[in-house]
């Protein structure tokens, strides 16, 4: 079931690179400009977003749930299994269990991290060490930070993170909203 991501409360800017032209496909892909995620995934994203706090930083998000329609877009416009999930196997993010980020400071900066979100280049995997130190201790503090909410990540994006064995949750289709809290 997904919930709309409480980002007043946790302090997370959102910024939904798939709602503008600003991504590997360059033209919008979605429709409805919502962040949303499976319940489980929203708790843990409110938990990794109270230790962000603790040391004075905040999440951008750049995608969250995104449509199992959405993703067949983005695979035609970027069909390398490395950077996008073949839509046949549905990538996480239609399950609502990922999440993409960044870390922002208390201005609203985001933290440098070596490369753009969505680079789809090698310098874009975890362990790097051929970049600046101050984005290899950025991009370690967000994987910290997401690794002690309960987050699994993946190596070839420093920016995607999903739940543990993300395909035991089902794939979502478009409009499968969950029902306002009274
Ligand atoms: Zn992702």
């Amino acid at each position: 079931m997904l919930v709309p991501v409480d980002a007043a409360r946790c302090g997370i800017v959102v910024s939904l690179a798939y709602a503008t032209a600003l991504n590997l496909s360059g033209r919008p892909i979605y429709r409805n400009p919502l962040c949303l995620l499976h319940r489980e995934a929203a708790a843990r994203l409110e938990r990794a977003a109270e230790l962000a706090g603790a040391i004075g930083l905040r999440f951008k998000i750049f995608d969250a749930y995104r449509p199992p329609e959405a993703q067949w877009r983005l695979w035609e416009a970027c069909p390398d299994p490395d950077f996008v999930a073949d839509p046949r196997r549905g990538s996480p993010h239609s399950r609502g269990v990922a999440v993409d980020l960044t870390l922002i400071d208390r201005s609203g900066e985001e933290l440098p991290m070596g490369t753009g979100f969505d680079a789809t280049v090698e310098q874009s995997h975890h362990g790097r060490t051929d970049l600046p130190a101050d984005a290899q201790r950025n991009r370690l503090t967000l994987l910290g930070i997401m690794t002690a909410a309960g987050w699994d990540h993946y190596s070839k994006e420093w920016w995607h993170y999903q739940l543990f064995d993300a395909r035991r949750y089902p794939l979502i289709a478009d409009g499968a909203l969950a029902p306002p809290l009274m």
